[in-house]
């Protein structure tokens, strides 16, 4: 996997607005943030998408996000919030290294801007897709 912004940032050789640092996790604040506590959190595993990243990394992060979330909710004062992360670049991925954002909500709007374009799901196709699904995992 080619070097990402990421990477450096994780190797010391860019600063960042650190947060929270474990074995295998890092977090900082958002250089560009979406709202106040705009914060990412990534693993130091290299892996350019979550689909490739290892159980033991995912485990990692998973464990650590309810609790750099409520830290960002209590520093901040937000009570809500999303977490977003972003899988290629046609799914709006700019670092090609696996990140979560934890995004503030604030009653003035600011924050993460949501399309959702629902549709309705075909019974049929429903079935057929979540056995496809079913069957690879
Ligand atoms: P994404 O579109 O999910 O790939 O988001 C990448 C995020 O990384 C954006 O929100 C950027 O503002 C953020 N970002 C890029 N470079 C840096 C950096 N050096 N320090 C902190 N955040 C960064």
């Amino acid at each position: 996997m080619a070097d990402t912004i990421f990477s450096k940032i994780i190797a010391g050789e860019i600063p960042c607005f650190r947060v929270y640092e474990d074995d295998q996790v890092l977090a900082f604040l958002d250089i560009n943030p979406l709202s106040k506590g705009h914060t990412l959190v990534i693993p130091k595993e290299a892996a350019e998408t979550l689909d490739r990243l290892s159980d033991e990394a995912a485990a990692a992060l998973g464990r650590v996000l309810p609790r750099l979330s409520r830290a960002v909710l209590q520093a901040t004062g937000a009570t809500a919030f999303n977490i977003l992360q972003n899988n290629g670049a046609t799914a709006h991925q700019a670092v090609m290294h696996v990140h979560f954002h934890i995004i503030p909500k604030y009653a003035d709007g600011s924050g993460l801007g949501i399309g959702w374009p629902a549709r309705t799901l075909n019974a049929d196709d429903g079935a057929a897709l979540a056995a496809a699904i079913a069957g690879r995992l």
